[in-house]
């Protein structure tokens, strides 16, 4: 017994297990004991109505303070959790998060707030999806509607009718659904009008490039059209300067979201940020 262990550690080194890989190793190892030990943060980028600078929402997007690496962003880790099927707990957690969050920010004065939760394709694909997410709901006394799912493109494409399917369902049960990244799947326009969505988010891709491209600009109008044509709402995400805020109003969208206003930040620090722009635009109207 002791030979063949010896053998398999011996198989361990051998040069097959890359430098790549055993980091990819230490990473997945790394990303479970942070579930364990709470590891995780959720932070929350304010959205704003375009019109009046009023606060809407919030987008919880997860961060992992790692002991070594500082603070993860989840670029570099989703895909890793998604593939090792980590992500179902870490979903679960943020959602539960953020349930719980949007229900103590709507008892403390923000009653209509809404909170935007990232669903990623394995959570969505899982039979046990909506039981799972009702569940936290329940455990966290929270309200279906304060709840935004965000999904983009490519997972509600894929398998269309069991997407309408689900996304019915959870518009039945009063959760908001909003399409992240538009513009950049494929979308077919015939089943667009079938999703029961409420928001298009309009990638912020196009938000940086339309005041230097025309066709980016032309992308933006489409969407907003299309959307309103729909009986939909957008929001455009990555909004940093004061002519894309103005732009974006002008051309009648709705909702936004990005470093102009605000990057993303820890709960308290939302917190602080929103009574900062109370004060001042109470400032603001004693003149
Ligand atoms: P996303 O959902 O499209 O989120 C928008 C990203 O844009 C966020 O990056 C946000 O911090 C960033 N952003 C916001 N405003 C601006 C801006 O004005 N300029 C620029 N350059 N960027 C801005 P973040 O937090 O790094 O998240 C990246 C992606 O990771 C998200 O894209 C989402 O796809 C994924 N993600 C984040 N949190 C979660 C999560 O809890 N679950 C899942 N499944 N995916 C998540
Ligand atoms: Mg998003
Ligand atoms: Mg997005
Ligand atoms: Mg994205």
């Amino acid at each position: 017994l002791a030979k063949e262990k010896g053998r398999n550690n011996y198989q361990f080194y051998t040069p097959l297990l890359n430098a790549r890989t055993l980091d990819r190793l230490k990473l997945e190892s790394d990303l479970r004991l942070a579930l364990e030990h709470g590891g995780f943060e959720v932070h929350y980028q304010p959205q704003l109505i375009s019109k009046t600078g009023s606060l809407w929402g919030a987008e919880a997007l997860v961060r992992w303070r790692h002991p070594e690496r500082g603070l993860i962003s989840p670029v570099d880790f989703i895909p890793l959790a998604e593939e090792t099927g980590l992500i179902i707990p870490l979903g679960d957690w943020v959602f539960a998060q953020a349930a719980r969050q949007v229900t103590a920010w709507r008892k403390q004065g923000m009653p209509n707030l809404v909170v935007a939760v990232n669903i990623s394709v394995v959570q969505f694909r899982k039979d046990d999806f909506i039981q799972r997410i009702e569940a936290i709901l329940k455990e966290e006394g929270a309200v279906s509607s304060s709840i935004e799912l965000e999904l983009t493109e490519s997972i509600l494409m894929h398998d269309m009718e069991s997407s309408i399917q689900t996304l019915n369902y959870l518009r039945g049960q009063g959760f908001r659904i909003a399409i992240d990244d538009f513009g950049t799947g494929y979308s077919s326009l015939n089943y667009l009008r079938r999703l029961p969505v409420n928001v298009l988010k309009i990638d912020q891709s196009f938000v940086r490039e339309m005041l230097v491209e025309q066709a980016s600009l032309a992308i933006v109008e489409s969407i907003i059209s299309l959307a309103h044509s729909l009986g939909k709402e957008t929001i455009a995400e990555g909004v940093e300067t004061k002519a894309e805020l103005d732009v974006l109003t002008d051309r009648g969208c709705r909702l936004m979201q990005g470093y102009y206003f605000s990057k993303p930040l820890p709960a308290p620090q939302f917190e602080a940020w929103v009574k900062a722009r109370e004060n001042h635009s109470l400032a603001m109207q004693r003149y």
